[in-house]
This record gives structure tokens, C-alpha cells and sequence, in this order.
């Protein structure tokens, strides 16, 4: 890789091992102090992503201090929020307040944004203790330092959407990025998404509707659930079944859907989502408790001819999409509004 190359992603801030990329990074140099052509976001709130907070809450007994110290913990150690457990992160909103002269981000000091790229690989430091957090949301209050790199992209924040909406909108917009794009490229007609009544689950249904698809079924965990999303009107059949339960998925989604979308934030979900996706189907997995192996091994277990996408958290235009989507379809306010505690 030439120099300037590795430092566009941010190489040079890799402390542990050598010659990974910040992602693959034990341990990322956090100073503040920015280089030519990084960008230093002053931290306002952190949205921790579904997969890490749960398994940080399950693992501490729902210890809201003890998750607290552990993210406190694993910034401190790691220089990012990069949950060792389950390797995500989540992303975060602040204030640009650096911008290097050579930066091509085109940000200027003032402007508030999210960052668009993982806090897996966005060097962190944290300064308040995190004492305005109970340690109970996946938002986090949060003062400190972010470092975006030359390859970073963000989003500045839209001024008519709460800020704990945008946050929560933009850190799952891969989803129905991912999904608009698979109906748009193979005419999939019926779309199945696992954990529906989710944030990227109703924001998949939505887009999977906008992009043309007209047989959507939302399967969910249980009837709590089903009652809140058959109120939206967002799929056309809601199922109850546990996205963990290969067979139950199986029946309950019924004839095998062209697309399924993988939206929980638990693992083994994997041979369900195989099993209730059509010979010739696409299977997209955005849960970041998927195992590859898992998956792999379970299609070709199941001799399923299904194409297996991994869920990319970045696709052109993706953030200005979730976004749309949020504020034009009621349904998909009715269920993610509640999830941030407005
Ligand atoms: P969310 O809002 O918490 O939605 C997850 C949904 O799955 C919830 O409705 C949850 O129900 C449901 N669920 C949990 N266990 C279930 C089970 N056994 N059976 C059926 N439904 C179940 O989460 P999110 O923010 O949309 O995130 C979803 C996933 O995407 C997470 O794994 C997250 O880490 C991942 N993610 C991926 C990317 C990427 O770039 N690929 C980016 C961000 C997030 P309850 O609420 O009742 O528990």
C-alpha cells in the first residue's frame, strides 16, 4: 500500500498489531491532536449497536453501572468501542471541532454530524466518565474525542429530526440500503425479514415496499411485537416465531421467500433465515451476530442453493435513504420512536 493510501484509513493510528487496519486493531493511537488530513469530532452521544449492548447488558446481569464500566474499560484499553465479544461497535454524533488542512471530507468546524463509519475503527477517547449514561440504552451521552481519517465519510445531521433519532436511523442504514438494492437487482417479490418489528427490520420492510416488492412478512418474537408492527401496516403477514428456531421460522414463515433479511441482534439465526429463503433466493445477513461459519456450513448442510450476502454498513446513499424512509412512512416512527426513548 502506498503512504498516502494506508494513511487514508487511518494505518498510522494502529497501535497493536502492525500492519492491520484500524478495524482488525487491538488497540488504535486516540490522541486528539489532528494530523493533516483527519477531521476531530468533538463526541456528543454514542449509539452502541444492538448485537454489543446486548450482549454488555446480558453479560453484567443488567448491571446499568456495570456496563458503564465496561465500556469505560474497553475504550480506554482498546483507544475505540469495539466490543471484543461480539468484534462490533456502533457509531456516534458530535460537533466537528479540528479539521486538518488537508482533509477531502469537506467538513468545516461547527457542523454536526454522524459518523457513517464503525466505531470499531474510529479512534475514541472519552473524558466525562460517562456519568450522564445509566448504562440501560444503547445511547450514550458522551463527551470526549472522535478521529475521522482522510477514507471516513459522515453524515451531517439533518436539523428536523431529533438527534437521537438520527442517530439511531443512520446506524442502521445499511439495512434497507441492502435490501432496496437486492429487489432492485434480482425482481425479488416476497421479502421476509427476521426481527421485523426491530429498528432495521421495519426500515428493511419499508424499503423492500418502496422498491417494489409486494409480498412482505415480518416474523417477530412475540405477540407484544406482532401487535405493534400488524399496526403499522408494514408487512403483509406478521409471524411469531424465535429467530433461533430453525424449524419454527420455517413453518412460520411458510412458502420460502425470494429475499430474507436478517435483522436481529441475537445469535443462531442463521439456518432459520437459509430455510425460509427460496431455491435461487438471497439471504442478507445484517445481524452482527452472524457466524459465518454457521451460515456457510448450514446452506450447503441444507443443500440450499441460496446466495448469502454479508450486511455492509456502507452503500452509496444509504444514510439520505434511511433517512427518507423514516420520515415518510408513520409505521416506521411508530416502532422506532418508542426503541429511542423520546
Ligand atoms: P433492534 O432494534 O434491537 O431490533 C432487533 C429485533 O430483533 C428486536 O425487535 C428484537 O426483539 C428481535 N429479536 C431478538 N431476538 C429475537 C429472536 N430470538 N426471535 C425473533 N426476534 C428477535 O436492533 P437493530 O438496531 O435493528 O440491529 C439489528 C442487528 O443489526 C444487530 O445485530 C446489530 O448489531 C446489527 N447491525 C449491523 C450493522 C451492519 O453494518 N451490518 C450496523 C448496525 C447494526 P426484542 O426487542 O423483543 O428483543
Amino acid at each position: 500500500m502506498g503512504g498516502s493510501v494506508e494513511r487514508a484509513l487511518g494505518v498510522h493510528r494502529v497501535l497493536e498489531p502492525r500492519d492491520v487496519l484500524p478495524q482488525a486493531a487491538l488497540r488504535l493511537d486516540a490522541e486528539p491532536a489532528v494530523g493533516p488530513d483527519e477531521v476531530r469530532i468533538a463526541v456528543q452521544r454514542l449509539n452502541l449497536d444492538a448485537a454489543s449492548f446486548r450482549q454488555l447488558s446480558e453479560s453484567c446481569h443488567g448491571d446499568g453501572d456495570a456496563v458503564r464500566a465496561a465500556v469505560l474499560e474497553i475504550v480506554a484499553s482498546r483507544g475505540k468501542m469495539q466490543n471484543p465479544v461480539t468484534g462490533s461497535g456502533g457509531m456516534l454524533i458530535g460537533v466537528v471541532d479540528a479539521v486538518g488542512p488537508e482533509s477531502p471530507l469537506g467538513l468545516a468546524v461547527g457542523q454536526r454530524v454522524a459518523t457513517l463509519v464503525s466505531l470499531t475503527l474510529t479512534p475514541l477517547r472519552i473524558t466525562d466518565g460517562l456519568t450522564g449514561w445509566d448504562g440501560r440504552s444503547e445511547q450514550v451521552p458522551a463527551t470526549g474525542t472522535a478521529i475521522l481519517f482522510a477514507r471516513s465519510i459522515a453524515a451531517v445531521l439533518p436539523d428536523d429530526l431529533p438527534d437521537p433519532v438520527s442517530l439511531a436511523v443512520l446506524d442502521v442504514c445499511g439495512a434497507p440500503a441492502a435490501t432496496a438494492r437486492v429487489v432492485a437487482r434480482t425482481g425479488a417479490r416476497s421479502v421476509a425479514v427476521l426481527g421485523a418489528a426491530g429498528k432495521s427490520g421495519c426500515l428493511s420492510l419499508a424499503a423492500a415496499r418502496a422498491a417494489g416488492a409486494s409480498q412482505l412478512t415480518g416474523l417477530v418474537r412475540d405477540d407484544a411485537e406482532a401487535a405493534a408492527l400488524r399496526a403499522t401496516g408494514l408487512a403483509d403477514r406478521v409471524v411469531v416465531a424465535d429467530a433461533t428456531d430453525p424449524l419454527a421460522v420455517a413453518a412460520a414463515v411458510g412458502a420460502p421467500a425470494d429475499l430474507t433479511v436478517v435483522c436481529v441482534d441475537v445469535a443462531g439465526a442463521e439456518h432459520g433465515a437459509v430455510l425460509a429463503t427460496a431455491d435461487g433466493g438471497t439471504v442478507v445477513f445484517f445481524s452482527m451476530a452472524t457466524s459465518f461459519s454457521a451460515a456457510a456450513l448450514g446452506a450447503e448442510g441444507m443443500a440450499a442453493d441460496v446466495t448469502m450476502l454479508v450486511g455492509n454498513g456502507y452503500t452509496p446513499g444509504h444514510a439520505a435513504l434511511a433517512l427518507d424512509l423514516y420520515r415518510r412512512t408513520p409505521g416506521v416512527r411508530a416502532l422506532i420512536d418508542p426503541r429511542v426513548h423520546l
